[in-house]
């Protein structure tokens, strides 16, 4: 072990791509764990990890994007295509409600005739109807291509969420951010300067977001790095704003681009790898919906918090179950060694 790297890493410097590179072509899996829990310790007490219980509402699975990963959509027109009422929404809200969840993220595809105003109304509608509840209301992917849609730059769409009381917009539909897998496997997606130059709007307009990533498709290490290390910059650049980074898994059950699935140990290493890199994230979330009980493992490898997930139409359709015995998933997280505390969902400043 380079002490000198372990100094570091205690110290909140950041690590180079040619460092992590090494890490995870050499470490074993307990200089990994010693590692991603001496940045953890930065941020948090070594025994505690932090939870909350939310549904992931997918309000249509009509999408023009064509992703090859993806199990879940339909273009417009196709057999199989939804858009749910206001009624559905809530249908699917009150199930949560039931299960006395406390954050509902909406994720849809990009549905070639809702408009940012349409989101915001059915946003605003929402939030009134569930005052008890935070809102992820949309991710940073759906918001790019909606304000196409609306022939608004970023800034001014997210001018009318934020004027409409929108909170949150979620950096999720990030994948891997590096334009040669863009390119690969979803071409009319975005690319990576395009995204960061919507999520950059979004803060500025006093909403919050979030960071995420998903492996396991045919990305290489360098690919995964470079989203790291892009990544890293741009919560530097905004002061910090993004509270959180979760990484899940890709699920390639009936997707075009097929694959198996990333085993437990790959994915609780590039956790550790993660949570090391970015040193200027204070929370790393571990991903029940794709991992399971066996996520638990990941508050080992430099996680500090995670999901209870009640649905999640997208990851189900490629294949993911998600379990409702959420005594048996915390109970893994005591295993694991840690003392798992239901918490508030994140305040949108970060
Ligand atoms: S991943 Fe999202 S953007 Fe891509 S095809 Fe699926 S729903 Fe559309």
């Amino acid at each position: 072990m380079d002490h000198t790297l372990e100094t570091r890493v205690a110290g909140g410097q950041p690590i180079g791509i040619d460092e992590a590179t090494e890490l995870w072509n050499e470490a074993d899996d307990p200089t990994l764990t010693r590692l991603a829990g001496l940045a953890r310790a930065r941020f948090h007490p070594p025994d505690r990890a932090t939870w909350l219980m939310m549904a992931i509402v997918n309000y249509t699975n009509v999408c023009v994007a064509r992703c090859d990963y993806c199990a879940f959509y339909r273009l417009p027109k196709q057999d199989g295509g939804y858009l749910l009422t206001f009624e559905e929404v809530c249908a699917r809200i009150d199930a949560l409600v039931a299960h006395g969840g406390q954050l509902v993220g909406f994720n849809g595809g990009f549905h070639p005739k809702l408009r940012i105003g349409d989101y915001a109304s059915l946003f605003q509608r929402i939030r009134a109807t569930y005052p008890q509840l935070e809102f992820f209301e949309m991710t940073v992917a759906e918001f790019m291509y909606s304000c196409k849609v609306s022939r608004m730059s970023y800034a001014e769409g997210a001018k009318v969420l934020r004027n409409s009381g929108t909170r949150w917009v979620t950096g999720g539909g990030a994948e891997v951010l590096e334009d040669g897998f863009r390119a690969r496997h979803s071409p009319l997606k975005y690319t990576v300067e395009d995204y960061y130059s919507a999520q950059r709007a979004i803060l500025d307009a006093g909403m919050g977001s979030t960071a995420t990533m998903v492996i396991g498709f045919d990305e290489t290490l360098a690919e995964r790095l470079a989203h790291l290390d892009r990544l890293r910059r741009f919560q530097d650049e905004v002061g910090g704003r993004l509270p959180s980074f979760l990484c899940w898994t890709y699920k390639p059950g009936n997707t075009a681009l097929g694959g198996a699935e990333v085993s437990e140990r790959e994915y609780l290493r590039w956790l550790a790898i993660s949570r090391i890199f970015l040193n200027n994230f204070r929370h790393i979330r571990t991903s029940v919906l794709t991992r399971n009980e066996g996520a638990l493992q990941g508050l080992r490898f430099g996680a500090d918090d995670f999901d209870l997930p009640t649905e999640d139409e997208v990851t189900q359709s490629a294949g993911a179950t998600i379990s409702l015995e959420f005594g048996r998933i915390l109970d893994a997280a005591r295993s694991a060694g840690f003392d798992p505390v239901q918490r508030a969902p994140f305040g949108a400043a970060g």
